[in-house]
């Protein structure tokens, strides 16, 4: 059973696009974790659909049509993680292409691009997308075979024009690829700006409960040869998402739009809150006025502007680390998008990669607005 196709996201997330799992007609789907599935004896696969596990996974196959739907796509694929999404789409270029790719984006993405652009003869400009004119610039006068924007980007939060990107790529004769994990689909749909690819780690808001590793890239056109190149090398290579986390997952996706729209609010009063207190010399969050990207954030993202934030605290690393080891409720660790308050200190874990010593990015979870608030008013002092 699938749910009719002009519902809203609330409803196809919590219902998980309609499906019951038949005949013991549960609620939620059961999880199979056989990697291989039986021929009658005249040697007929028993369920066309089901051959052998790398691939073959009525789990993840109802994960991807709520993803897909979500996204407003024709079709999505999960991946094991967010970078192994991401190499599945670069795999797909030929030795010696050239791509464009924004700069201070999501460290990890930059740093296997590097390595794997210098492997394969591959031309790599890192390039600020949030200056259009930068953009623009870049590709014509490279003509990349791909564009990689990371829009709101992760620690900076620079916006980056999606429909704009999308015509310099395809001038340029390329296409255009957005990694939206900090937006999520509930609040930004690429496609529908002109992107060819959407990219997400579902690790962070898409899961949302830390607890299931997992990427997933989605189009509108499922035809093109990028797409079915990107699904022959999931095939093939291998990269797929295990039954227990795509079940995992799809339980978190359930209350994907309550939970980012929770987020979005809280992070919103944070930063506005942050914005005027003394001891805080700026603060990065597309949902504030003062934010050079927040014209171009609500003209394509809706219902909020996601859990990312970053914050520059008076002075150096010392006293950005301060406020960090006072904090009791933000749980000082790597990632985003979980219930749960996260803070972290960039500055410390990529020392060289041109983040200042005194930004604290932070990701603001479910809890209460005002506990997080007074959690921050007793660490900053
Ligand atoms: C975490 C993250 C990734 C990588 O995803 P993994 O699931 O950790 O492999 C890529 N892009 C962004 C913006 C991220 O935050």
């Amino acid at each position: 059973m699938t749910l009719p196709n002009d519902l809203k996201p609330s409803t196809i997330a919590a219902q998980a696009g309609g499906v019951i799992d038949m005949p013991s007609g549960g609620v939620t789907p059961p999880i199979q974790p056989s990697t291989t599935f039986v021929r009658d004896e005249n040697y007929a696969l028993v369920n066309p659909d089901n051959i052998y596990s790398r691939d073959n996974s009525d789990i993840v196959r109802i994960a991807e049509n709520v993803l897909a739907r979500l996204e407003g796509a024709e079709e999505a694929l999960l991946f094991p993680s967010g970078m192994a999404a991401i190499a599945a789409l670069f795999r797909t270029l030929p030795n010696g292409a050239t791509i464009v790719v924004q700069s201070g984006i999501y460290w990890g993405t930059t740093k296997w691009l590097r390595d794997f652009s210098a492997r394969r003869q591959i031309t790599l400009h890192e390039v600020d997308a949030s200056d259009a004119t930068a953009l623009e610039a870049a590709c014509s006068a490279h003509t990349p075979g791909m564009v990689f924007i990371e829009t709101p980007s992760n620690p900076w939060l620079k916006t980056v024009d999606i429909a704009h990107a999308a015509k310099c790529a395809h001038q340029a004769g390329g296409l255009l690829a957005v990694d939206s994990t900090a937006a999520t689909p509930v609040l930004q749909r690429p496609l529908q700006h002109g992107a060819d690819i959407v990219m997400h780690s579902a690790t962070k808001g898409i899961n949302g409960h830390s607890d299931v590793l997992a990427g997933v890239l989605a189009t509108s056109a499922p035809a093109a040869k990028i797409w079915t190149d990107i699904k022959a090398d999931r095939h093939d290579a291998g990269a797929v998402l295990g039954p227990f986390e795509a079940w995992l997952l799809l339980r978190g996706m359930r209350t994907l739009p309550l939970r980012v729209a929770q987020m979005s609010r809280s992070t919103q009063k944070i930063a506005t809150w942050l914005k005027a207190h003394p001891k805080v010399a700026d603060v990065y969050y597309p949902g504030l006025e003062s934010h050079p990207g927040h014209d171009i954030a609500s003209a394509q993202m809706s219902g909020g502007f996601g859990c990312l934030m970053s914050f520059l605290v008076e002075g150096g690393a010392a006293e950005a680390l301060a406020v960090v080891g006072k904090l009791q409720l933000f749980h000082r660790a790597t990632s985003l998008g979980g219930v749960e308050s996260l803070v972290e200190h960039r500055h410390t874990i990529e020392p060289h990669t041109g983040i200042p010593p005194s930004l604290i990015r932070v990701s603001v979870g479910i809890e209460d607005a005002a506990d997080l608030i007074a959690d921050l008013t007793q660490a900053l002092g």
